[in-house]
Parts: structure tokens; sequence; C-alpha cells
């Protein structure tokens, strides 16, 4: 089901985010969050999405005046797909992150396809 006020995927007949409990079956245009990243971090998943050509909206967290303050490092940014490309893009975003956190390569011999 999806939160309209959350722009998340939820299981259940209510939204375990904000106990919203009006929830819908998601639509192909209705928008997603998929991650909320660091400054470095998005800048590395926006490029990724965009060679996977997965279309998302980027907002920041903070709000452009505020970024101005802090500086551009500790903006964060909140990313959103479409429902149709919710399921590709948290592939993507999964394999990025999860890539990044290994320190060697060793001893992965797991597989992780995707159906
Ligand atoms: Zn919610």
């Amino acid at each position: 089901m999806y939160c309209e006020k959350c722009f998340r995927i939820v299981e259940g007949d209510r939204c375990p985010f904000c106990k919203n409990r009006k929830l819908r079956q998601p639509e192909p245009n209705d928008l997603c969050l998929l991650a909320e990243e660091d400054y470095v971090s998005s800048t590395i998943l926006e490029d990724v999405l965009k060679q996977n050509g997965i279309p998302f909206l980027k907002k920041g967290v903070l709000g452009a005046g505020l970024a101005i303050k802090v500086g551009p490092m500790l903006e964060r940014s909140r990313f959103y797909v479409t429902y149709e490309h919710l399921a590709g893009a948290s592939a993507v975003t999964e394999e990025l992150f999860s890539a990044a956190e290994e320190g060697s390569a060793d001893g992965q011999d797991e597989q992780e396809a995707d159906t």
C-alpha cells in the first residue's frame, strides 16, 4: 500500500511512519521515497540513476536557505522515483551502497540475483 504523506510503500492498512490510515494502492506515477543521502552519497547516487536511465526527483532536506548557512557538505538530499521505477531504483541503490561499504572483495560468493 502507498502512503501519500510519507511517499512510502508500506505493509498493512496503517502507515508505520505517520500512522496514516488513508492508504491506497500505489499507481505507476506515484512518487516514492527512494533514499536520503548526504552530499557525497547523493552525488554518486544521482550519477548512477542517470546512468541507468531512471528518472528521479531530488529534494534538499534542509531547504536552500539553511543549506547555504551550514554549507553544502552538510546538506542531505532525498531522492524520489515513481512507483514504476521503484524496484529498479532500489536495486541500483542497494547495489551501490553495499558495494561501497565493503572493505575488501574477499570471501564474497553471495549472489544477489533479481528475480
Ligand atoms: Zn505515512
